[in-house]
């Protein structure tokens, strides 16, 4: 059997392709690596994948023989002719010619669900690395249908997702990824494993869907709001932070609430765990 580098070459001189670095063309050339994201994905025929990006179809191939359906969701018309051609004897494959950005995903999953061998939806990809966290964040705060997303990003996105909230590596997106999903890495991927090679390094990681939200929240816009602004400047403490972004009228009712939760008013954003920003939402969502 061909390894998936030969496959790739063969493809991309078939086809005429040069990578597309504007929507992120770094096409995955490493057979370990393909089989490290289709096994952790868990896939079973009763399972609907959605796959962003799916390129020349290297993760597609596996996952059309795995699944009960793929649907495979890309932008480029030069990748829609490959995996028209390249999938059309399969029909559990679904070629959808859009900005993932732009699609309805609840509408999607909602219509397939109707079907009675689609029992759990999982998303799959090797991301364009151009819109990782508009993509993630876009899945997650639909809170759609899926039980899991498993998907190669960039290492030092990687690192900030599966952060511990509260401590160093965190950043905004910790907390809102921790929110509705519990993160793993899953493995390391070195920059050679892509044709073409990118600047930087990858990871896979994997985010579990919460079936229960970790903390209650009364006004989940708020409470973005609030993990928002205390990032946007790290090194100032919470209270500014909540000040300049006109969270809070005056340091007093921040004070305030800081005294009932019993915490510093010299802490910083950064050190707060999921829980406590959760309460300071609450609270300032009463006053
Ligand atoms: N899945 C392939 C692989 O692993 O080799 C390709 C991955 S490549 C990193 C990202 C893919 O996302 C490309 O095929 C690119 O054309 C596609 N893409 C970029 N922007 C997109 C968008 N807004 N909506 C859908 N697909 C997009």
């Amino acid at each position: 059997m061909k390894s998936i580098l030969e496959e790739t070459k063969y493809i991309i001189k078939k086809y005429g392709i040069t990578a597309n670095k504007n929507l992120g063309q770094n096409f995955l050339i490493d057979d370990e690596n393909v089989n490290k994201i289709i096994e952790s994905a868990s896939i079973t025929k009763e399972d609907l994948i959605i796959e962003i990006g799916p390129g020349l179809g290297t993760l597609t191939k596996e996952l059309v023989e795995r699944a009960g359906k793929v649907i495979a969701i890309e932008l480029d018309d030069r990748m829609i002719k490959i995996l028209k051609d390249r999938f059309y004897l399969y029909s559990n494959f679904e070629l959808l010619h859009q900005d993932i950005l732009k699609v309805n995903l609840t509408e999607i999953i909602q219509k397939n669900k109707e079907n009675e061998q689609i029992k759990s939806v999982k998303i799959v990809a090797n991301l364009p690395y151009y819109i990782t966290t508009p993509i993630l964040m876009k899945i997650l705060e639909a809170k759609l249908d899926i039980n899991s997303i498993t998907v190669m990003v960039q290492k030092e996105v990687a690192d900030r997702i599966t952060a511990i909230p509260g401590q160093k590596k965190a950043g905004a997106i910790t907390y809102s990824v921790y929110y509705y999903a519990i993160p793993t890495q899953i493995t390391f991927v070195s920059k050679d494993c892509f044709l073409p090679s990118p600047d930087v390094d990858s990871e896979v990681i994997q985010l579990t869907i919460r079936k229960k939200s970790i903390v209650k929240v009364k006004n989940e816009e708020l409470f973005f709001k609030i993990i928002k602004a205390s990032f946007m400047q790290r090194r100032k403490t919470l209270l500014n932070g909540l000040m300049n972004s006109e969270i809070i009228k005056t340091k007093e009712e921040g004070e305030e609430i800081l005294k009932k939760l019993g915490i510093s008013n010299n802490i910083r954003g950064e050190s707060l765990t999921i829980e406590q920003f959760a309460e300071i939402a609450n609270l300032i969502n009463n006053v």
